[in-house]
């Protein structure tokens, strides 16, 4: 039977539970607004004992299918305040549904200033063990240890010490499956803190002996629909490069467009780009034995992973996607390649969201606290924060409060959480989401750079993003969204419904979960204490005129208030 694993971090007892019937058509995104409904006051300290750290797997975890196996983080965020749900790649999620465990519970906050690793045997024992030796350790030491204790087959997900220290900026990460380093982040809104005040240094689980067999309601409709999905993704030529070079391919669009974001949100065009554009950004992989076309987790058919060597053919880091490259490079102002990589290794390593991070250094260099562009600067407040000066602790808190505190008006966040690398008025239609979303501004809630839209006109941006919102909530709730994008469809997802769970499915039955998801997070946040004023971007979107368009961001108000009336 499907499993979850409920730790109380105050007690210690491990209770292992059924998962509830009424849940099995939940996933990743979906269940996350559901268990948060349904035990966790929204009014609750994040890094309280009453907030919740949940781990989860998504629908179709247990499947072959295409990039199923995507791991999900949930709870109260410490950055936004409202309900987050973070997801990333890598291995974790692919052990956990090997071992038929659906979701990870850990509640209540220890009495102790002792630290834990969860450690899931394979034999599928769950126990907490101690774990104050680890503590201080970021998270490509810890993996090595946790490699050298348990065997290279483990999965691990752990904080750094941005994580230990409470940073509301700080991720969770896990291994990436072709490198074998924590490379894939469960970034986004804080989590890390939310494990690092439960003291759970890291969640190990060994291979399981046995192989939990997925209960599929018809599995030859399911493999039938499957195999038609896998062949979808390889006969997508449109999604060709993302195979061939990666997420970095993106960069050229949005410099094309003014919408990559430049010197903290400017506006301005950067004439720079081609620097850190795919060419560049493939003639280092190229020349230094890097790689591209790799996967992070076990059975993903497009493969958009990859490796980046630094000069001396030396692995620097993996899972280096666009979002890094325009927040830690071109917002910043910075052109080498080689610098953003470093600063990419740097947040995997501490435990930080590289966009949150970009977003955090932007509002520094426009304070006048280093230069734009200065690399080496930007290198160096990262490592006050790895060091936790008191200014490195500040820069932890995310882009709001430094901000704040530097006297910066121009901040690019909306419920507190740092704009990703998209500028809301050449792009409206993910402004809208920006606004709108319960994550916080987050362009994986609804992104609409392939929409068929002008990106610059008013109308039909708020539709656009309305269309999108609920496509992505349930997206995240099944697969990676890249797959998602490739053949995610009326032909595809009702089959594979249908196959794993029974029923009549069509596409609007399926998209329909997405907005139950939805209206689960917006009640969560309203009882949080969030209203529409919060559904707004930052005024400077609104007043100032980008200088590459001449456009601001003009979707007016009661568009954005009617996105979720559905
Ligand atoms: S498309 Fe990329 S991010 Fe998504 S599962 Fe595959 S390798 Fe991972």
């Amino acid at each position: 039977l499907l499993k979850v694993l409920r730790i109380n971090a105050k007690t210690r007892k491990i209770d292992v539970e059924q998962y509830k019937d009424e849940y099995r058509l939940l996933g990743g995104r979906s269940l996350i607004s559901q268990v948060m409904s349904d035990e966790v006051n929204p009014t609750c300290d994040p890094l309280g004992a009453e907030n919740k750290l949940i781990f989860c797997t998504s629908l179709f975890a247990g499947t072959p299918l295409s990039a199923a196996h995507r791991l999900s983080v949930g709870g109260k965020s410490p950055l936004t305040g409202g309900i987050k749900e973070a997801n990333s790649g890598g291995t974790t999620a692919t052990a956990m549904a090997r071992h038929g465990i659906k979701m990870i519970i850990v509640e209540d906050l220890p009495e102790s200033e002792e630290w834990s690793l969860l450690k899931i045997s394979a034999d599928g024992t769950p126990e907490l063990l101690p774990a104050d030796e680890y503590v201080g350790l970021n998270t490509y030491d810890m993996v090595d240890k946790m490699k050298e204790r348990f065997g290279d087959s483990v999965a691990v997900t752990a904080i750094g010490k941005a994580g230990e220290r409470g940073y509301r900026n700080s991720s969770l990460q896990s291994i990436d499956h072709a490198t074998g380093k924590p490379s894939r982040a469960a970034a986004r809104g804080g989590m890390g803190a939310v494990m690092g005040a439960k003291k759970i240094k890291a969640v190990v689980i060994e291979k399981s002996n046995e192989r939990y067999a997925f209960p599929y309601a018809d599995k030859e409709k399911f493999s039938a629909a499957s195999k038609k999905f896998a062949e979808i993704l390889r006969n997508n030529e449109g999604m060709k490069w993302l195979h061939e070079v990666g997420t970095p391919a993106i960069t050229e669009i949005t410099s094309g467009m003014s919408v990559i974001p430049y010197r903290n949100f400017s506006g301005e065009t950067n004439k720079k780009a081609s620097a850190i554009g795919p060419g560049a950004y493939m003639e280092k992989i190229h020349s230094r034995g890097g790689k591209t076309g790799e996967t992070c987790q076990v059975g993903c058919v497009i493969q958009c992973s990859g490796c980046y060597n630094d000069a001396n053919g030396e692995y620097l880091t993996s899972g280096f996607e666009y979002e890094t490259v325009a927040l830690c490079g071109s917002n910043l102002d910075i052109d080498d390649l080689d610098v953003i990589a470093r600063m990419d290794r740097l947040c995997d390593d501490i435990g930080l969201d590289t966009m949150e991070t970009g977003g955090t250094l932007g509002v520094c260099m426009e304070a006048g606290k280093i230069a734009w562009g200065d690399g080496e600067a930007a290198i160096t407040l990262l490592e006050e924060m790895n060091e936790g000066t008191e200014f490195g602790r500040l820069l932890g808190q995310g882009t709001y409060e430094a901000g704040k505190a530097l006297g910066v008006k121009r901040i690019p966040t909306v419920k507190r959480q740092s704009l990703s690398a998209y500028d809301p008025r050449n792009l409206k239609g993910t402004g809208v989401t920006y606004a709108t979303s319960a994550m916080g501004a987050d362009h994986t809630s609804g992104l609409t750079l392939e929409a068929p839209i002008d990106p610059l006109a008013v109308e039909g941006q708020a539709d656009t993003s309305k269309f999108l919102q609920p496509m992505m909530a349930i997206a995240d709730s099944m697969m990676c969204i890249f797959n998602w994008f490739s053949a995610g469809s009326p032909e595809t997802i009702p089959g594979l419904m249908e196959g794993a769970y029974g029923g009549e499915w069509d596409f609007d039955k399926v998209l329909g979960l997405g907005r139950e998801a939805i209206l689960r997070e917006r009640a969560f946040n309203e009882a949080a204490g969030f209203t529409s004023k919060d559904d707004r971007l930052p005024e400077f979107f609104l007043n100032e005129k980008s200088p590459a368009s001449g456009q601001v961001f003009d979707v007016k108000d009661e568009e954005l208030d009617n996105v979720f009336k559905y």
